[in-house]
């Protein structure tokens, strides 16, 4: 088969892999009709640091990519949930279905849990066809109501964005803030007003995504010196009762902390990097509470899919851009490169 295949730091390439075996009785093998390109992918095209692995080093090659929708061309004998040509999405992670932690709503404390596309492990799904692990609880079949776009969507971003949300305690007539308008960013901003906030200040360096956060209701402010000030003066000295931290980013972290009210919550879901380190001080005197984490994606999406169908949450247009798989390396050049306004990038595999 044809996939996007890290090589090495900035070298992702369309190429041929061998194709996915089933491998496992409670597995199914998907034919991928569209996947995305998520903000943490760029920190493993980049030679960052993902879980435990310095994509810096000797990796060995594998196809990347986790948020991804698709057919169901191959089934395990143990999977009851699907049959083959059913049209279904993925969660972005799994774990091994059958443990405590995956049948309690905590699959990603799973001991075998991870994400696709991090390793040869578990290969991902920026390419024609993927394997599932765990697929009864991995997969969702398109749910009706839902468009394709948003499909891709619920496989990460907007699971993500309502997981920090909900961790971030918003309550109707909260004040929050929002650090980090990428696109789970963007729907975080969506989701908090859709809770009921009063007032949703919105923080990103770029310009464009200022403005999209703008048009869906929040106050936007550039990242810079002059930030926290400018809140604290726009809210009475008081700062902010629920943060969202959605970059992932040293600054924005520590932006985001200084944010919060007192007794108010942070809650971060940007993938941090290791050089990133939380104060305790400020959240020991300020009593603070702080919340961290991935998202439970399958059992989130009983509380997100309605939203979605009810036309409440949107997403809408944040695919900027649309490439085929074998255009795949230009299409992290511009992801990367946040050329053209990208909020993301869609691509199309067949
Ligand atoms: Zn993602
Ligand atoms: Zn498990």
């Amino acid at each position: 088969m044809k996939a996007l295949v890290f090589n090495g730091p900035r070298d992702i390439r369309y190429e041929s892999y061998k194709d996915p075996e089933l491998g496992s009785d409670n597995a199914a093998i998907l034919k991928v009709t569209k996947c995305s390109i998520c903000g943490s992918d760029l920190h493993i095209f980049h030679g960052e640091q993902v879980m435990t692995t310095r994509y810096s080093e000797g990796v060995e090659k594998f196809c990347v990519g986790h948020e991804f929708i698709g057919e169901v061309v191959e089934i395990g004998r143990d999977v009851h949930g699907f049959k083959v040509g059913d049209k279904v999405l993925s969660s972005a992670g799994t774990g091994c279905g059958k443990c405590m932690a995956c049948r309690t709503g905590r699959p990603l404390e799973c001991p075998t849990a991870r994400a696709f596309g991090l390793d040869a492990e578990r290969n991902g799904g920026q390419a024609e066809f993927v394997n599932i692990p765990n697929a009864d609880q991995t997969l969702l079949h398109l749910p009706e109501g839902v468009s394709d776009e948003q499909a891709v969507l619920l496989t990460d971003a907007m699971a993500t964005a309502y997981f920090g949300a909900r961790n971030a305690d918003i309550k109707a007539s909260n004040t929050v803030a929002v650090v980090g308008l990428g696109p789970i960013g963007l729907i975080a901003v969506e989701l908090a007003l859709l809770l009921g906030a009063s007032r949703v200040f919105a923080i990103d360096p770029v310009a464009s995504r200022r403005a999209r956060a703008a048009a869906l209701g929040a106050e936007v402010l550039p990242a810079g010196p002059e930030t926290v000030a400018e809140i604290f003066e726009k809210t009475q000295g008081r700062g902010v009762q629920s943060v969202i931290e959605a970059s992932g980013a040293k600054a924005a972290i520590e932006t985001a902390l200084k944010l919060v009210a007192g007794g108010g919550t942070l809650s971060i879901i940007g993938v941090p990097q290791p050089d990133v380190g939380l104060q305790v001080m400020p959240i020991f005197y300020r009593n603070l509470t702080v919340r961290s984490g991935n998202a439970p994606v399958p059992f989130l999406w009983r509380e997100v899919i309605p939203l979605v169908q009810q036309g409440r949450l949107k997403a809408a247009d944040l695919f900027t851009h649309t490439l085929p798989l074998s255009q795949g390396a230009d299409a992290y050049r511009i992801f990367d490169s946040r050329q053209d306004d990208v909020v993301k990038v869609m691509i199309e595999v067949g």
